[in-house]
């Protein structure tokens, strides 16, 4: 592949944030508090609201808000849902420890949350759960708009037209010292220094061909988190969605018309969007996946509708990098919060725990970043090790990223057999990805995609499910 002239520009800031979704953001302002006069610094390839927190398609969000009295029920069911993933306790603990805070933050930023009549927050089950704990906010373009609001007032600054395309360490495993910047418009590399460094780059569902994911995410969260040597979990697990082929809206395998001796799946699979791993009712799912023909469409009927053309889209991971209590990863000097960080779920989430998270790991994992920067001097002649090549030409870019996504949703879905093409399609995203003479972008795509389709986990999956498709 052809590689851009590089020229670098070389900068400094204390804590440096990637990503500026709702786990970035909160990351940001919570790393302004222990330590007002740190510089902060928030890097993310748009301006407008992006990703799956502000410009998801729903325009909306549910947030698990579990009350105190609540909290033991929560992290019970939580853990529950975790198998066959990993999810750790304490974690959990934590999502629920800080729960009430989370809800006074978010009521503190005026977002419409869905009331009753009389004014009182409403409360809802969230997915795979019959406990109505959390609450819905409308209108994510008014919830980015008071998070940057509230991170500029307190002096955070922002590179906008930017991605992260390497962690800066002097070699894999090492310290993380800042990031490898890339402009997205073209123009040189810019090399940001930092004294700690917090991952909220989003999930892995750009990686597929369908997707309903918010629009500007990469897909490059797993790459660049397993390229520096963090330690990833749960990366097999993604959400999954069933939607209608044209026009994307979602359908509940649940309301299908099964055959009486599925009746009792059927109903548990409404109380869940996603698939389900290791539950019982993923056998619907599994069943649909059998079907599929070229193309990966599934023709199914519906008691009202008829005959409806579905597929399967890629909506959100629960995997990442494994954090503590405190957002820190297994490298020293980086912080994982959001999508791309892991443990605190497992194989299934309850609905509006992704958010809960976000916002409860994007705090801690600010805050603890900025109390590790103050106890550290800064180093400014640390190296940020080896620079990356960025492809000069988009239209192969876009080409490779074309057919990334249709292998990953060929071979990358729960389920999915082990086959010669399969392997083959692994074996070439393992050349990509070992590749010194290929553009960065395509390696840390490649590398993404290798953690959901070779994470032990898919295999097991794939024995489980009797490895329906071919
Ligand atoms: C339709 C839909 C509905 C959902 N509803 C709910 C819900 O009700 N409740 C719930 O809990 N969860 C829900 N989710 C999931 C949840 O919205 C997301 O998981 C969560 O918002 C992720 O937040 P984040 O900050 O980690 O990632 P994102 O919001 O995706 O932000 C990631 C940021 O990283 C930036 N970025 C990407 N790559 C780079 C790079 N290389 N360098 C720098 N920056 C980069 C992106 O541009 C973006 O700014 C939903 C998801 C979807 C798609």
């Amino acid at each position: 592949m052809r590689h851009a002239r590089q020229t670098q520009t070389y900068l400094d800031t204390d804590i440096l944030v990637l990503g500026a979704g709702l786990a970035g953001l909160r990351a940001a302002i919570a790393a302004k508090h222990p330590a007002p006069g740190l510089r902060v610094t928030v890097v993310s390839p748009c301006q407008r609201p992006s990703g799956s927190s502000f410009a998801n398609r729903n325009n909306a969000l549910g947030v698990q808000a579990p009350a105190p009295d609540q909290a033991k029920d929560f992290v019970a069911e939580a853990l529950r849902l975790a198998a066959p993933g990993l999810a750790e306790p304490q974690l959990a603990q934590a999502l629920a420890q800080n729960a009430p805070a989370c809800l006074d933050f978010l009521l503190s930023l005026g977002l419409a949350f869905r009331r009753e009549p009389s004014g009182s927050l409403r409360f809802f089950p969230g997915c795979f759960s019959t406990t109505p704990r959390a609450v819905v906010f409308d209108g994510l373009a008014q919830a980015h708009a008071a998070l940057v609001a509230q991170a500029r007032a307190l002096g955070v600054a922002f590179i906008h037209g930017h991605e992260a395309l390497r962690l800066a360490q002097e070699s894999p495993g090492a310290r993380v010292s800042g990031a490898w910047l890339a402009p997205l418009r073209g123009g040189g590399l810019l090399g940001l220094r930092a004294r700690c460094t917090v991952a909220a780059l989003g999930g892995p569902a750009p990686l597929f061909a369908r997707r309903i994911c918010g629009p500007g995410g990469s897909g490059l969260a797993y790459g660049l988190l397993a390229e520096a040597g963090a330690q990833l979990v749960n990366t097999a697990y993604l959400q999954w969605f069933w939607v209608e082929a044209k026009s994307r809206a979602f359908v509940n395998p649940g309301e299908l018309s099964w055959p009486p001796h599925l009746a009792q799946l059927a109903l548990a699979r409404l109380q869940h969007c996603p698939m389900a791993f290791g539950l019982p009712d993923a056998a619907l799912d599994l069943e649909l996946l059998s079907r599929q023909e070229p193309g990966g469409i599934v023709h199914a009927q519906h008691p009202a509708r008829g005959t409806l053309a579905l597929a399967l889209a890629a909506h959100a991971g629960n995997g990442g990098a494994l954090i503590n209590t405190q957002g820190r990863t297994s490298l020293p000097g980086l912080y994982a919060c959001g999508e791309c960080a892991s443990g605190m779920h497992g194989a299934n989430r309850l609905g509006g725990a992704m958010v809960l998270s976000a916002l409860v790991f994007g705090a801690r994992a600010g805050q603890a970043a900025a109390e590790t920067a103050a106890q550290t001097a800064p180093s400014p002649d640390q190296s940020l090790g080896p620079q990356p090549a960025i492809s000069a030409d988009p239209a192969a870019h876009r080409l490779f990223l074309r057919g990334l996504r249709r292998g990953m949703q060929r071979f990358g879905l729960p389920g999915t057999a082990y086959s010669p093409a399969r392997q083959a399609f692994a074996a070439r995203l393992q050349a990509v990805a070992e590749d010194a003479r290929a553009g960065q972008r395509e390696r840390l795509l490649a590398r993404s995609a290798l953690a959901v389709q070779e994470a032990p986990e898919t295999g097991a999956l794939a024995r489980a499910s009797g490895g329906q498709r071919a």
